[in-house]
């Protein structure tokens, strides 16, 4: 069997180690245009920080050997064309043509093809776009192309233009390398695959490490002679020495389309369970591959080396007669900034409204360890559900404590259909050095319950923030103690510490509804029970408790 794999870097190289696995006798030969096969595209932000010091531990094996052309031959048996671009697929004849960069062209016969060319980078027209120093991130040259550029300069002023996952972890390595950075975003809030609360953390937390963030801002025109001097928007102009486009990517489907394979509704190359295109003897895996969700069942299209990696293998088993079956993503995604992770899977709040699940959310900041462990730090979490099934939905998370581990365990929740009361008595690990004895997201998901029993009544912070704004008449009930409210609260808030409460409730009108709250809302939640018990009707809990409250708060 005769396998040709378009592309080297995630998909294609898994789907041709797997290949060689299987059917030791198939015949696999990869085509990559660019030199370098098989590197982690994912570690270039730290390899221009620093962090990862040399090129070539992109692209090595855990013990330190390069996978280049050498290894795929000796040790995978897969034979490389690298500098060699795919210029067209014959499907009658079943061949492709290739070109090498020295302009040696070649047709490669094949029985099953796969189609692993990834994504590229979107440029949009902007003025003075093809300015010196103006980059993009999405291979390894263009790391070296930035690099070089910044050499062991200091104080540059960078500006990234989109705040997506790209954008975030660029900027975090500038900063690591001394660069004053503005991130400019177009849409009104950075890292869109979150719902707004949590991005707006992680907004204030690069602002608190010193990285300027410019929402709703569009770049108009690139200035400056030969090199890029500044980037004017439709907020004012922002000086640069180095700009680096992080505005997205789209499927590589040049080939698939000119080949007339179908395309998907997200203008990737449409595939089934097995990845295989509307050709069966072709399949496409990876960034250039359409995907499916697996809450909504619709296609979607969400490139990332996690999902392509998993593709390859289901494609490889595939063309060896391997029963496999690719069911779909959850989008699950994860970044850092600076000591903060932003980690999210599933659908957040407004893509579950949109898909018309009755949604139920919750936000729950807290300690990710037992408060006395001195290595305990803040998560705040947000879970969504679906009040009708009592199915959990997403989860979202950012904050200097462990987000990975609970998302992940919701992203496994997620695949398993479960409900919100099956999660809420998993059995997860417990010692206070790694977790508290009911883990954040079970807290979590307790509230939801709480809030679909009837228990619990919250109002989120953005809802309490517009009602405080439009001047409604209601109570705003902080049951904090009386260090904690000397040192911040909100402006017109009525002050009782919870333990308090029982003797002071006449001091409360009934007339009025009462939002109780304290910091996280646990405190609040207790106040408002008490209400409730001593007859009030119309209580309400903030969820998260002033640490998610978007308003001013005043100090001292
Ligand atoms: C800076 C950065 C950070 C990232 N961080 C993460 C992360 O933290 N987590 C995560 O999951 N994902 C991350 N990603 C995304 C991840 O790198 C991609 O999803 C993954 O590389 C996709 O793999 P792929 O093999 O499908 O495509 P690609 O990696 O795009 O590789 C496709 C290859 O095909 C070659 N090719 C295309 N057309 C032809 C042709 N006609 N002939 C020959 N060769 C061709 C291209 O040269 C390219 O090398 C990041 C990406 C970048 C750029």
């Amino acid at each position: 069997m005769k396998v040709v794999i378009i592309g080297g870097v995630a998909a294609g190289p898994k789907a041709g180690s797997r290949i060689n696995r299987l059917c030791g006798d198939a015949e696999v030969t990869i085509v990559e245009k660019g030199e370098f096969l098989s590197y982690a595209g994912c570690g270039l932000p730290y390899y221009i920080s620093g962090v990862v010091k040399e090129q070539r531990e992109l692209m090595s094996t855990p013990v330190g050997t390069v996978r280049d052309c050498v290894y795929f031959q000796d040790v995978k048996n897969v034979r490389v064309l690298n500098r060699t671009e795919a210029t067209a697929i014959d499907r009658e004849a079943r061949t492709v043509t290739v070109v090498s960069r020295e302009g040696i062209e070649q047709k490669l016969p094949y029985d099953k093809l796969v189609l692993a060319t990834g994504a590229q980078s979107v440029i949009p027209p902007i003025k003075g776009v093809e300015l010196e120093n103006v980059f993009n991130l999405k291979d390894i040259e263009d790391a070296e192309r930035i690099k070089t550029m910044l050499g062991d300069k200091k104080a540059l002023n960078a500006v990234i233009v989109g705040g997506g996952l790209i954008g975030v972890e660029v900027a975090e390595a500038f900063q690591e390398m001394g660069c004053r950075i503005t991130v400019i975003e177009f849409q009104l809030q950075i890292l869109s695959l979150v719902d707004p609360e949590i991005a707006a953390l992680a907004e204030k937390h690069f602002e608190a490490n010193g990285v300027k963030i410019k929402t709703g801002t569009k770049v108009m025109e690139f200035k400056g002679e030969t090199k890029v001097s500044s980037v004017v928007t439709d907020k004012g102009e922002f000086p640069a020495d180095i700009v680096v486009m992080a505005v997205g990517v789209r499927p590589a489907t040049g080939l698939a389309v000119a080949a007339g394979l179908k395309i998907g509704p997200t203008r990737a190359i449409a595939v089934n369970a097995q990845m295989q295109t509307s050709d069966p003897d072709i399949f496409a895996v990876g960034d250039c591959a359409e995907k499916y969700h697996l809450l909504t069942g619709q296609p979607c299209y969400v490139p990332l080396g996690s999902t392509a990696n998993k593709e390859g293998r289901v494609a490889a088993n595939a063309i060896c007669g391997v029963h496999d079956a690719f069911p779909g993503v959850l989008g699950s995604a994860i970044c850092k900034i600076f000591d903060y992770s932003v980690a999210c899977t599933g659908l957040g709040e407004g893509a579950a409204r949109a898909a018309g699940f009755d949604v139920v959310t919750c936000l729950s900041p807290a300690p990710d360890k037992p408060h006395f462990m001195p290595t305990a730090k803040l998560l705040y979490l947000k879970l969504i559900a679906d009040r009708k099934t009592r199915k959990i939905l997403g989860a979202q998370a950012t904050g200097p404590g462990v987000a990975d581990r609970r998302i992940d365990v919701v992203a496994v929740a997620l695949a398993a259909g479960m409900t919100v009361d099956q999660v809420a008595h998993l059995d997860l690990t417990y010692a206070p050095p790694f977790s508290p004895a009911v883990d954040n997201l079970l807290t979590a998901v307790n509230i939801l319950r709480n809030k679909m029993d009837g228990y619990l009544s919250g109002v989120t912070p953005a809802e309490l923030h517009a009602m405080y704004e439009a001047q409604k008449e209601f109570t705003l009930l902080d049951l904090r103690s009386p260090t904690e409210y000397q040192q911040m609260r909100i402006e017109g808030s009525t002050h009782i510490p919870l333990g308090t409460l029982r003797q002071r409730v006449g001091e409360l009108s009934r007339e009025k509804p009462i939002v109780a709250y304290c910091k996280m809302s646990l405190r609040g939640y207790e106040g408002a029970l008490i209400l409730k018990n001593a007859g009030f009707k119309d209580v309400t809990v903030m969820d998260g408790g002033l640490l998610m409250w978007p308003g001013k708060l005043i100090k001292g």
